[in-house]
């Protein structure tokens, strides 16, 4: 039977097969019978995964992302097995650098919450209370995320002012205006602190409070990798996804959500093929979901607020990422690189001034002002020695125009750029680095956009400005009926929490019991 018949219905059709995508559609599979209530992944890449991927050069093998939190509560629920490799000892190293000096201050984070509690306190004894007072703090304002309903009755969002009122009181500071409260004066604690926002990839002054708080808890408690590499994890996706009956059809582009009357009827792909459903959720970047495949129009005749908050949608910045295979005469471990991430950053207001340029469409990076991450894959789940150096933020700017019409000059900026990192690296962190490489992968902000399909080749979704994040970021339920786009701020947590949030909505409350997350095992 042809999809365009009207008869052969989907329970649930969903864009995009990265990992919100596949969340989404697992969850679905595991609650409804396949058979009647078909779930039907539409991909325009040749494999699953989206961002969630690795890939080969010359016999090396590289990811894309590099670390996730402990989402094995999640995988339970969905029945997802995984094998994990966990980060051990440092979870992350500050490389502090005085570029006028050329001096380096490393500084350590462990692992496991009340590890890094004691070691700051005993390090910046001028600050031991306000540094203990601060993490006590923002615990408590992660355990209170478990009681947090997504979209909470009247009744709930009272009782939220006496269960969370930590939340209440900081959901709308940035992370340095939460942070300032704590008369924390050490720059060392501060750059240390400043880390955690830089990851969510905003400065801390623009970052919301929450989602550092969350990032900074979640990934201090553990932080892992698949011990395959990170296909592995979307491998996974898909088997368990097949077995529960789902469908997939790659290499297909949604050019359209259909939508009658306010309510969403299906999708039409590339060439015009119709595919119907009362559901759909839409994984792809929010702007392109709204405001070309539904049309900001349709949306003003249900919502006016809701289209014009999708058109203010701001997306996360994009990056440089390089990927070097090493010969094996490096000692990796011997330099320490073993642990999770390194930062190595000119620090103080560096991050701040790199985003305001990023803002204004220029690029600040350079020797004398730079932050970027360098972490080493090969030490925690072995294969061939490699490490992959990530600067962010940057714009899309020209790459994509250059990529696509002057492969040439966006060669040749690409090297440029990368000699400039790769020298920085071994300057200050790997020594003789550049005999080692044995190959390089860069992906530039063009990389990003070709494969997520996001115009500004955004790597961590909608950015978590305040106004942009939690209870005032563009919603998940959408004012077309059946329509749901779970997009997070930041990384594959959110995405498989938001993913779960949204089946928790279509299921009327029966996974999450309109919980914000899993409740915690007793
Ligand atoms: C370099 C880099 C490093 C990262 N590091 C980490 C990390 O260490 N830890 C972490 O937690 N997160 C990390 N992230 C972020 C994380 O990978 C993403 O937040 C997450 O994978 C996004 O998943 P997604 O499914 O929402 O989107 P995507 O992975 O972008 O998937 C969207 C999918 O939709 C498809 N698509 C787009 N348009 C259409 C269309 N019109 N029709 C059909 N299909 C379409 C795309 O091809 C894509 O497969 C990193 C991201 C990048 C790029």
């Amino acid at each position: 039977m042809s999809q365009d018949d009207k008869n052969k219905k989907n329970g649930l059709i969903v864009i995009g097969g990265g990992i919100t995508g596949l969340t989404s559609a697992v969850t679905w599979a595991r609650f409804h019978d396949t058979e009647k209530e078909p779930v039907l992944i539409i991909e325009k890449e040749p494999k699953l995964g989206g961002f969630v991927t690795s890939y080969h050069r010359k016999g090396y093998q590289f990811d894309t992302s590099q670390m996730i939190s402990n989402c094995n509560d999640m995988f339970d629920f969905l029945g997802i097995e995984i094998d994990l490799k966990r980060f051990k000892g440092y979870y992350t190293r500050i490389f502090l650098v005085n570029p006028d000096t050329e001096k380096v201050k490393v500084m350590e984070i462990p692992s496991g919450f009340e590890k890094f509690k004691k070691k700051l306190m005993k390090e910046y004894p001028e600050n031991a209370k306000q540094v203990e007072k601060f993490l006590d703090h923002s615990r408590a304002m992660y355990t209170e995320l478990f009681k947090l309903k997504t979209e909470p009755t009247f009744v709930e969002l009272l009782k939220t002012v006496v269960s969370c009122p930590k939340i209440i009181k900081n959901s709308s500071k940035t992370f340095k205006e939460y942070f300032d409260q704590f008369g924390i004066t050490n720059p060392d604690v501060i750059e240390i602190f400043d880390a955690f926002a830089a990851f969510s990839g905003l400065p801390g002054d623009r970052a919301a409070a929450l989602m550092t708080v969350g990032a900074m808890n979640s990934l201090i408690d553990n932080a892992y990798r698949p011990t395959k590499g990170f296909t592995e994890l979307a491998n996974q996706f898909e088997k368990r996804y097949k077995e529960l009956g789902g469908e997939v059809l790659l290499k297909t582009r949604v050019e359209k959500i259909l939508v009658d009357n306010g309510e969403v009827k299906g999708v039409q792909v590339e060439g015009g093929k119709k595919f119907y459903s009362d559901y759909v959720i839409t994984t792809i970047d929010p702007k392109v979901a709204m405001k070309e495949l539904v049309g900001l129009d349709t949306i003003s005749e249900v919502d006016p607020k809701f289209a014009e908050k999708a058109e203010q949608v701001r997306m996360s910045p994009s990056s440089i990422n390089i990927a070097l295979g090493l010969d094996d005469k490096l000692d990796l471990a011997g330099l320490g690189m073993d642990c999770g991430y390194n930062v190595v950053t000119t620090g103080g207001e560096s991050f701040s001034k790199l985003f305001e340029e990023y803002e204004k469409g220029n690029m600040a990076f350079s020797e004398k002002q730079f932050h970027m991450g360098v972490i080493c894959p090969s030490l925690t789940t072995g294969g061939k020695p490699n490490i992959t150096i990530r600067v962010v933020p940057i714009g899309l700017g020209d790459w994509l125009e250059l990529r696509e019409n002057n492969r040439k000059e966006y060669d040749k900026k690409k090297e440029e750029i990368s000699n400039l990192i790769i020298d920085l690296v071994e300057k200050y962190l790997i020594p003789d680095l550049k005999k080692h490489i044995i190959v390089k992968d860069v992906s530039t902000p063009a990389t990003y956009a070709k494969y997520s399909g996001s115009p500004t080749g955004s790597i961590y979704g909608m950015a978590p400005f305040t106004d942009n994040f939690g209870r005032s970021r563009l919603k998940m339920r959408t004012p077309i009926k059946g329509l749901f786009q779970p997009l997070f701020s930041h990384g594959i947590f959110g995405c498989m929490l938001g993913a779960l949030q949204v089946g928790d909505m279509i299921l009327n409350r029966e996974i999450l019991d309109g919980n914000a997350r899993l409740k915690p095992k007793e």
